[in-house]
């Protein structure tokens, strides 16, 4: 097998082994780092003889410890924020894969352990083209805009649903069975961690070109719902965006880019007080 590179987009929602904000918060006495760390060695092991960039993308990027470089010289590690692109910094046309590690569900899924889109305490519900979206979607299209196509996800039952309408070929790991927002049936570590190791030797084995690359229909129209109107006030006065009622505001654009990066300046904007 020929040297790939591949380009890992770290979350932790998704995991096994974790269902609730205690589980993923840095600096808590439950904190599951370790849970992280177990299932991306899992993952690593089988990339050695690769290319490999990982992006440490949940919350403040502190999750993945450095050493994880030491046991995988092959790996590159982006750590820490507030960065440019955040989930999805350091990716461009020289890569030939992505995997979504960790991922969870598009917010308002049911029953799915900490389902959110890019804010759990500000943003409502996200559309685009008239579609509920997911991170996993919102960053898939993005890897899109390189020719970079999605060939794995880890993540729960819920967020595979989710994703069934889109893609047809992407390998997906699952990780539990959420039964609600904060709870979820794990199957045994032990299988889960095979299931890993030997579904990522399944993706290896295909070729970039069998993958799809995810992309949105152009114009692309992106709508934001807020929790609150006070967040739309806010967000109002970027350039491009416009307010359509209350809580709503609109963007749209011919260039992803354009969609995806007011996205991020939202996301930074509604995480100031309002
Ligand atoms: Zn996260």
């Amino acid at each position: 097998m020929s040297n790939i590179k591949i380009y890992i987009s770290f979350d932790f929602e998704g995991l096994g082994g974790i269902c609730q904000w205690d589980d993923v918060t840095k600096d808590n006495k439950d904190y599951k780092q370790k849970y992280a760390v177990s299932q991306l060695n899992a993952l690593l092991e089988q990339l050695q003889d690769h290319e490999v960039v990982i992006s440490d993308s949940h919350a403040r990027g502190n999750n993945i410890p450095w050493e994880i470089t030491n046991d995988y010289p092959n790996v590159k590690l982006i750590s820490g924020g507030i960065r440019k692109f955040y989930m999805m910094t350091g990716i461009d046309e020289s890569f030939d894969r992505m995997i979504f590690f960790g991922y969870h569900s598009g917010v308002g899924e049911m029953y799915s352990t900490m389902d959110h889109t890019y804010s759990s305490s500000s943003i409502h519900n996200i559309w685009i083209n008239g579609k509920e979206m997911s991170e996993t979607l919102i960053n898939a299209a993005y890897g899109g805009i390189f020719d970079v196509p999605l060939a794995m996800v880890v993540g729960d039952d819920k967020l595979k649903r989710q994703l069934t309408p889109y893609f047809n070929k992407i390998y997906y790991i699952e990780t539990k069975k959420s039964l609600g927002r904060y709870a979820a049936q794990f199957k045994p570590m032990k299988i889960l961690l095979e299931e890993i190791s030997a579904t990522t030797k399944l993706m290896l084995s295909k070729d970039k070109e069998y993958f799809e690359v995810f992309r949105f229909d152009k114009p692309i129209e992106m709508i934001v719902e807020f929790s609150d109107t006070s967040k739309a006030d806010m967000v109002e006065s970027m350039p491009l965006i416009e307010r359509i009622d209350g809580r709503k505001v609109k963007l749209v654009s011919d260039d992803y880019k354009t969609i995806f990066e007011g996205l991020l300046a939202i996301t930074y904007i509604c995480s100031t007080k309002s």
